[in-house]
């Protein structure tokens, strides 16, 4: 079997966030199982510093009522062999930003990524790489099936993830021109009259599914105005949810490059050693026995960063540090730029993008915050749990797919969850957690292993994937 990933992120090109961990882990895991994955990826600026490219084919990209010759480049994912076809076309990629910059999209969006499907489609005959199934990832490549329906000619199915519905790629109807289909395609993926890319990918694509089970049943109900085509998908016994796994090459605590000391669920102390570290790197007070909350995040709405606000001045009396890494919303990212300052020694914000950071973070924090508005399947709570750091979060999504509330009479669950999205919710979560942690060490250290010990691999998820394949190409 031959898949063929479309995306706009992928870890080490291009990162903003969970989309580019997946993209190149689940690659990886089908390579493991035999399946023979390749990526479509924007030769965005910077690409050619992180692996070698070789030019090997010129597609020619018809879009509105132009054709666009535009360059493939081969690199490969680091590690292994798994092929990506760059596609380098300066105008729309040789840029600074990904998706935008300084917080505003590039206005041309539209064109540039109705430009990667369009020309992902091309990929097989000018490659010889030839899928059995498009698996396109998200807004930026749901024109693949539908391109794929205009042109008529494709024998290859497409299989559509959707990682976040509350990004569609939704732009006026009046710039339709940009994209060279006719006008009844124009009408089939236009919702509320606007062009709406993932609710065209939703329509054309054979089968669809989301990045968790519990997600793929919320967003039936509330799917950001797109729930009737999700039921109506679900109903046909072709939407499902799958939960992302952990790449645990690159997020272990073994081996980890980017941490101060190696530690496992077999010898977990060592943890202590990055917890003092991080505390002298950002100015907290050393002290071993004070939980460590961490927070690492895009600073959007959908991270629950309100209640974080509103809560913050109560988290802090609780006794607790408090270190933050992320970017986004630049009212979150004054808010706590101000709100450290209230709490020398106490307090800590990292406002930026860092993957070393991040690792850091995740190794030496006691506790891991997740209060999210929604998440379709968030990847630090599993990362946290990996790294012994207890994640407290909100049941919602993924997060209610992997974190169980710990019960105190049975020894069991492996973190903090609460439901309601509230500030009080929250805050009494986050107190039988810092409870838990200063009044029986025992109980914590067996909690933190019990986490450390659990296996979200992508093993059984690309096992699930290979199953989809396999009803696409109808095979068992
Ligand atoms: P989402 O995809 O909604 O951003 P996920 O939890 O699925 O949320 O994935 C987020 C990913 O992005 C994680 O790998 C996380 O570590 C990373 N991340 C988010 N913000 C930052 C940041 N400021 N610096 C480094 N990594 C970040």
């Amino acid at each position: 079997m031959k898949i063929l990933f479309v995306a706009a992120e992928c870890v080490p090109f291009a990162k903003v966030g969970g989309l580019a961990d997946v993209v190149p882990a689940l690659a990886r895991a089908l390579r493991e199982l035999g399946v023979e994955t390749a990526i479509v990826l924007p030769h965005y600026r910077g690409v050619a510093e992180k692996t070698e490219l070789g030019e090997c084919a010129t597609v020619n990209v018809p879009l509105a009522g132009e054709v666009r010759s535009c360059k493939v480049c081969r690199g490969t994912l680091p590690r292994e062999e798994v092929p990506v076809y760059f596609l380098d076309y300066p105008p729309y990629f040789d840029r600074p930003g990904i998706y935008g910059e300084r917080g505003k999209e590039y206005p041309d969006s539209l064109e540039r990524f109705a430009f990667l499907s369009r020309a992902a489609l091309a990929i097989p005959e000018a490659v010889g790489f030839v899928p059995d199934v498009f698996h396109v990832h998200d807004w930026h490549a749901a024109l693949v099936p539908v391109y794929a329906r205009f042109d008529g000619a494709m024998e290859a199915k497409v299989l559509l993830t959707i990682h976040n519905l509350a990004y569609q790629g939704i732009y006026p109807r009046k710039r339709a021109m940009a994209l060279g289909l006719p006008q009844g395609m124009i009408s089939a993926i236009t919702h509320r009259g606007e062009l709406n890319l993932l609710y065209g990918g939703i329509k054309f694509a054979d089968l669809v599914n989301t990045v968790s089970p519990t997600y793929a049943q919320e967003i039936q109900e509330d799917g950001e105005g797109l729930e009737e085509i999700l039921r109506e998908r679900a109903q046909k016994g072709e939407l499902f949810g799958i939960l992302n796994g952990v790449d645990y090459e690159v997020w272990n605590p073994e081996i980890d490059p980017f941490i101060w000391a190696h530690y496992s669920a077999a010898g977990p102390a060592r943890k202590a050693i990055n917890k003092e570290r991080l505390q002298r790197e950002l100015g907290l007070a050393p002290e071993a026995d004070v939980p460590l909350v961490g927070m690492i995040s895009r600073l959007v709405d959908q991270k629950g960063f309100d209640l974080v606000m509103s809560a913050f001045e109560r988290m802090m009396s609780l006794g607790i540090q408090f270190v933050l890494l992320g970017t986004g919303n630049p009212n979150y990212e004054e808010f706590f730029r101000i709100a450290i300052r209230r709490h020398p020694g106490r307090a800590a914000a990292l406002i930026t993008f860092s993957e070393e950071w991040a690792h850091r973070i995740e190794a030496a924090c006691d506790i891991f915050l997740m209060p999210s508005k929604f998440e379709p399947c968030g990847l630090n709570q599993m990362y946290s749990l990996r790294y012994g750091t207890v994640p407290v979060v909100r049941a919602t999504g993924g997060l209610a797919d992997t974190v169980r509330e710990y019960d105190p009479a049975t020894d069991t669950g492996n973190g903090f969850v609460f439901s309601e999205y509230s500030l009080e919710a929250m805050l009494a979560a986050l107190r039988r957690a810092v409870d838990l942690y200063r009044g029986d060490r025992g109980a914590w250290r067996r909690l933190m292993v019990r986490g450390m010990c659990e296996d979200h691999s992508w093993r059984a998820s690309a096992r699930e994937y290979m199953k989809l394949y396999g009803r696409l190409v109808g095979a068992s």
